[in-house]
């Protein structure tokens, strides 16, 4: 076994953050051809070729905004693994908003991971916070 660390998931800052091993933008606020939409909130989504994204989020858009992507979309459960491309990818909750999701993301090969969070909460929600109440959700 090698005693150095695996190289880094490759990631690109060019008008959004891809991964281009997984041929993936993350929260693109603009359509693009495959995107992971980490939660409902418009400025995280657009109408893409394909969409991962959680079943929550993918009601909540399908209902708010009419069809989700123009092609397919793929919306696992939280937990549930998903192989693309030489990669794991796994949805966490996020704790943001109702099926926000965090994005883990495995190498397979040499198990290099990345965990894309989105917008997310630490604390417990415990119930809606009120306008003035000082919580922010985002
Ligand atoms: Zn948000």
């Amino acid at each position: 076994m090698s005693p150095s660390s695996p190289r880094p998931i490759a990631l690109q800052h060019t008008g959004g953050i891809y991964l281009p091993d997984l041929d993936l933008w993350l929260d693109p606020p603009r359509p693009v051809g495959r995107a992971f939409v980490s939660h409902a909130h418009s400025d995280h989504f657009a109408r893409h070729e394909f969409t991962l994204c959680s079943p929550v989020t993918h009601a909540i858009i399908d209902k708010r905004y009419g069809a989700i992507t123009a092609g397919a979309s793929l919306a696992p459960a939280y937990g549930e693994a998903v192989f693309e491309r030489g990669h794991e990818l796994r949805l966490l909750p996020a704790g943001h908003i109702l099926g926000s999701a965090m994005l883990h993301v495995t190498r397979q090969e040499d198990g290099a991971t990345l965990l894309y969070t989105g917008d997310y909460k630490l604390r417990h929600a415990g119930r809606p916070s009120l306008p003035n109440s000082g919580q922010r959700t985002h």
